[in-house]
């Protein structure tokens, strides 16, 4: 049989349908399934993704059956809308769109008008009986051909500002100007006509090639520039950001052209079935009488609003599409309610009404904030379109960072007086220095500057820059534009249609309507949830989660789900009680080394390098005596703050040489402690230095060396434990052991663990003092050896930060060395430090796990490398039958959504 590769859509002959989205990418299959549904849709055929993938492997060529299965696919389009395509009496226009299996917002191409030549622009004068309207689309088409194929799509890179749709829209703009018209729509028949033969010329001349006048050219050209976007600059960059594999390919969408630009009676929009910024219940959406869609997402006119609920400080003052064509607008919202009743999520659709007639040209799930993902999950799990499972999983892990993420202090607000205000496209605060170039903010970023971008606009090209800065502000746009539906995407702090901002000539600089003037580099914050722009530093504040009623109700619903326990990394009592704030379990990784670092460590760090200083272990032992009481009291602090909840405390980890002092005054003060002189000082210093110390003298090799180190730990973590469970609390200690690689090591620590807990007990006079032991595995072989690892150890940890280190051989602290290029080349899918290397550490991890529970079926199991909060690893841990993930405090909620989703994905799931 012959391959199928074209797909009718409307005209009563509808091939496709919403199962076939990988085949017909979203477009297509929404587009089938809107004209099975009934929804008005021009009628159109859809090229399937696997032409795209055919093109790509036979060195940009289509199947030899597609050009046949084009031509009868527009034969029935014909047929329906009663046109011919290259007709000069009643000729027919098509549309041609990209569409990928994930909607990727304007990072492909469109062409709109095609079929519109000097022959059939007759046909469409006599059709429509509106030069003007003709002779505009002409004008489009001309424009858009020109950029998007015959430059674009022929692999051309005028230098920056050069491009040919810069200078036909130039070429435009100088018109209106002479003419002393405000807007578009001034431009008379004449205007337009004139405009469209310098156009050509100009095209011929900059491009070296005529504008072609064969409807059929047009048609493939066209087809062939949306193959060909595919691999495009800012589709490859914008796939990589989100992770979309590169041979899913596009499809490409071929559509009868309906026009909102034929008259005050015609309007084009776009909408969300619910407000994709707040998640309310409420049809939300812009829309632009006589004008073309792609008007309304450029920003170029202030767009009105669908209705009362869509207002915003812009658009007050325009009459509302409810007003204007209510017949319209009742038959948007009938569509609006049974798209919504069909795909039980929120919509993004696209419309157009064409002589008082609507269509629709598109619909696909809405981009949203975290806020609004969380309120439209949960409200409709109440309006019973979705059920429990559902819900949890509507919402990504990582959007709940807007809800945990800090925002302008309102205290600090309140006292200061803004310079603008702008729509409010992303929600949350954000501080940084403003750059005017998307360049500008990657490479700002990449020294650590935090930045915020600010634009006109943003195009699709702009995507690095905008991933890289901490928020985004633009001057013109709505809620609609490129700016806001990217940044919603990301949970990007985000402000757009700032029409009290003008950027300046120099490109440089801004000047806010009250006159002040921000230049590039200076800093400024925004408020993303009101849209409120301020300059200087303001400070920020933790988000209140917690207040927020939608949030509690998921986070309920995915701890019912959840089989993986969510324990935190923390290390003090305020970080303790945040976490548990933030639902944590327990602490997988308190870290005993950090009461050495940050507020208050001053004398408990004098002893401690008294401790690394002694030369003998009579010396030493009396340096321990004096520490130990700061090592309990620090213990204590957290163990009773985590009152009933395990605490797995590690001892000290890093190598010793880490703790010794560079200041003068600092060692002298030691050297007249420990009785010697500066020389015999700076010897020992000396002797500590380590050519590797990653792989030095560190962890339990400390142990080994000083058992008294580890003696005094455990002393103190006992006798610390004691004392509050005679108080009547319910302490839970778990001792750890790091960098251990042979069940020996563990074996000597354990005696010691062992011994001290007998004398601590009866010192105390305590019947029981429980206690787990057990073991960090973060080196290869100890992971190997789980077997006999697991013997001794009653718990395992994976620390997979060291264990990626010394799995793969890439040092932890210098792989931004080279990170970069391994990722742009396809080598590394990820940073292995952010997400686990499920193919070989995890290997490892899940060889660990089942070697050490042949030995003990009870070993309980957990991670506290970073990877713990990171999704993706939270779902492996799931699938290797962890019992806990440990993350840091912020981390938590992310997690805890995650072990939902791990726990409720379907075994199709499991493996990807
Ligand atoms: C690890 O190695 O994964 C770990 C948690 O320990 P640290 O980061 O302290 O080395
Ligand atoms: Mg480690």
């Amino acid at each position: 049989m012959m391959a199928k590769y074209v797909y009718v859509f409307g005209a009563d002959a509808t091939e496709g349908s919403a199962e076939m989205r990988d085949l017909l990418g979203g477009k297509g299959a929404n587009l089938a399934d809107m004209a099975r549904l009934g929804i008005p849709v021009p009628p159109g055929f859809t090229i399937t993704t696997e032409v795209c993938a055919y093109y790509y492997a036979h060195g940009r060529q289509y199947p030899p059956e597609l050009a046949s299965q084009v031509e009868a696919a527009l034969g029935v389009v014909e047929k329906a809308t009663g046109r011919r395509f290259g007709d000069p009496e009643n000729p027919l226009l098509v549309s041609i769109r990209s569409g990928a299996r994930r909607s990727m917002p304007g990072m492909m191409e469109t062409v709109l008008n095609v079929g519109l030549t000097e022959q059939t622009l007759r046909g469409l004068i006599a059709q429509t009986g509106n030069e003007r309207f003709a002779y505009d689309a002409y004008r489009r088409l001309v424009m858009m051909y020109s950029d998007v194929v015959m430059e674009k799509g022929a692999g051309i890179e005028p230098a920056e500002g050069k491009g040919i749709r810069r200078i036909l829209d130039a070429r435009l703009a100088a018109l209106k100007a002479r003419r002393g018209y405000g807007s578009d729509v001034e431009l008379t028949a004449s205007d337009l006509k004139a405009l469209v033969a310098r156009f050509k010329k100009t095209v011929r001349e900059r491009l070296g090639q005529p504008f072609p006048e064969d409807p059929w050219d047009q048609l493939w050209g066209a087809i062939g520039a949306v193959f060909a976007s595919w691999m495009g600059k800012r589709a490859v960059e914008y796939r990589r950001i989100e992770r979309i594999p590169d041979d899913w390919g596009t499809a490409v969408n071929v559509q009868a052209m309906v026009f909102g630009n034929m008259g005050d009676d015609s309007a084009t929009g776009v909408a969300f079935t619910r407000n994709p910024a707040t998640g309310e219940n409420a049809f939300y959406g812009e829309y632009l009488i006589n004008a073309q869609g792609e008007d309304v997402v450029a920003g170029i006119r202030t767009p009105a609003p669908l209705n009362a609920h869509s207002r915003n400080e812009q658009s007050r003052h325009l009459p509302t599409l409810e007003e204007v064509m209510p017949a319209a607008y009742r038959e948007l919202v009938g569509i609006r309610d049974k798209l919504e009743r069909r795909y039980r999520d929120m919509q993004d659709i696209e419309f157009t009404i064409e002589r008082r007639k609507l269509y629709m040209l598109q619909c696909r799930t809405g981009k949203r904030t975290g806020v609004a993902a969380v309120r439209m999950a949960v409200d409709m799990l109440d309006e019973g379109l979705i059920d429990a499972r559902t819900a949890v999983r509507r919402v990504d892990p990582l959007q709940l960072v807007e809800l945990l993420l800090p925002r302008l202090d309102p205290q600090a607000e309140s006292k200061a007086t803004p310079i603008a205000t702008g729509l409010p496209a992303g929600p949350g605060g954000a501080v940084g220095r403003a750059v005017f170039t998307a360049h500008d903010a990657v490479e700002w970023a990449s020294r650590g500057e935090k930045v915020i971008l600010v634009r006109e606009e943003t195009s699709p090209e702009d995507v690095d820059g905008m991933h890289k800065a901490q928020a985004v502000l633009t001057s013109k746009g709505g809620m609609t534009s490129h700016a806001a539906l990217v940044a919603r995407g990301w949970g990007k702090c985000c402000i757009v249609g700032c029409g009290d901002i003008e950027i300046g000539r120099d490109g440089r600089s801004f000047r806010a309507r009250g006159g002040q003037v921000v230049k590039e580099g200076d800093w400024i914050s925004l408020n993303g949830t009101s849209g409120r722009v301020y300059v200087g530093q303001l400070p920020l504040v933790p988000a209140d989660p917690e207040g927020n009623p939608f949030y509690v109700r998921l986070m309920k619903l995915a701890d019912g789900f959840r089989k993986l326990h969510v324990r935190t990394n923390a290390d003090t009592p305020k970080d303790a009680a945040q976490a548990i704030a933030f639902g944590a379990e327990g602490i997988g990784l308190f870290r005993t080394e950090h009461m050495f670092y940050g507020e208050g460590s001053e004398e408990p760090l004098f002893l401690l390098r008294k401790v690394i200083m002694s030369s003998t272990e009579e010396e030493r032992r009396r340096a321990l005596d004096e520490l130990f009481p700061y090592v309990k009291a620090d213990v204590k602090a957290t163990l009773a703050v985590m009152d009933g909840r395990p605490v797995t405390i590690r001892l000290l980890d890093p190598p010793l040489h880490e703790f010794v002092p560079h200041d003068r005054a600092k060692l002298a003060r030691l050297a007249e402690e420990l009785g010697i002189t500066m020389p015999k000082l700076r010897k020992r210093v000396e002797a500590l230095r380590e050519t590797n110390p990653m792989l030095g003298h560190r962890g339990v090799r400390l142990g080994i060396t000083y058992p008294e180190i580890t003696e005094m730990q455990i002393r103190a973590i006992f006798e610390a434990a004691g004392e509050l469970l005679a108080s009547g609390k319910n302490p839970i200690p778990e001792v750890m052991i790091p960098v251990t690689s042979t069940v020996r090591e563990l074996d000597h620590q354990k005696a010691i663990f062992d011994r001290v807990r007998d004398e601590v007990r009866s010192q105390l006079g305590l019947a029981e003092l429980p206690c787990l032991f057990g073991t960090m595995i973060e080196i290869p072989r100890a992971a190997l050896r789980g077997g006999d690892i697991a013997a001794t150890a009653e718990f395992f940890s994976f620390g997979t930060n060291d264990l990626t280190q010394m799995t793969f051989g890439f040092s932890r602290d210098d792989i931004g060395g080279f990170l970069p290029d391994y990722l742009r080349s396809g080598i590394l899918p990820a940073d292995p430090f952010q997400t686990i290397d499920q193919d070989g550490v995890g290997e490892l991890i899940a060889l660990g796990i089942a070697r050490g529970r042949a030995t003990r079926p009870e070993l309980e199991v957990g991670i506290c490398g970073e990877h713990g909060g990171d999704p993706e690893s939270v779902m492996f841990c799931h699938r290797v039958g962890m019992d806990y993930v440990s993350c840091s405090p912020f981390r938590v909620p992310i997690a805890r959504l995650a072990a939902a989703h791990a726990a409720l994905a379907g075994p199709e799931e499991e493996g990807n």
